[in-house]
């Protein structure tokens, strides 16, 4: 290669180098646009699609009332399964709700439909465990006590206490 030639790309080295610098130079002092994760939790919307739950009662009693449109509008088959009888005074009893979370795609259908509030989502999104069976979340891990559910409700513009 002639002289010329390699002049002319040793200048054109050059020219690239400081367009990398005058990027690096404009981002210089700039807040950061990423967070440390997961020394720093995102501040998340009130309506981020997170771990769902049951809102109970003021008093942590059940809300559900066992109707079973979460269930029916859910596009995941079975995903959702409850079972419920109604004791002496006709009132519903759960004795069991599931929820596989791990095939849960977070449309949040479920808590379109609920007709008493119940059924919400959280901010949750660490939901990783060791096997699918322990995605399958019961009553026990779903129910979020009285306190927590005048807490969420008060949060999203509902009635505080549920009686
Ligand atoms: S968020 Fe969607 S996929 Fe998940 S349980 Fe509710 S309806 Fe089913
Ligand atoms: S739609 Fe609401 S009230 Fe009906 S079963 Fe689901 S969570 Fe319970």
């Amino acid at each position: 290669m002639s002289p010329v030639g390699n002049e002319n790309r040793v200048l054109s080295g050059l020219v690239e180098i400081g367009r990398g610098l005058a990027t690096v130079m404009s981002h210089f002092g700039r807040e950061p646009v990423t967070l440390e994760y997961p020394e720093v939790m995102p501040d998340l919307s009130t309506r981020f699609h997170g771990r769902l739950c049951l809102l109970t009662k003021s008093d942590s009693t059940d809300l559900c009332i066992g109707c079973k449109a979460c269930a029916r509008v859910c596009p995941c088959d079975d995903l959702i399964q409850i079972e419920m009888h109604r004791d002496e005074n006709k009132k519903p009893v759960i004795d069991r709700f599931t929820i596989d979370i791990g095939r849960c795609i977070f449309c949040g259908n479920c808590t379109e439909v609920c007709p008493v509030d119940c059924i919400k989502m959280l901010s949750d999104f660490e939901l990783a465990d060791y096997s699918r069976e322990a995605l399958v979340l019961d009553k026990f891990d779903l129910n979020l006590p009285g306190e927590a559910s005048d807490q969420w409700r008060v949060e999203h513009g509902l009635e505080k206490t549920v009686k």
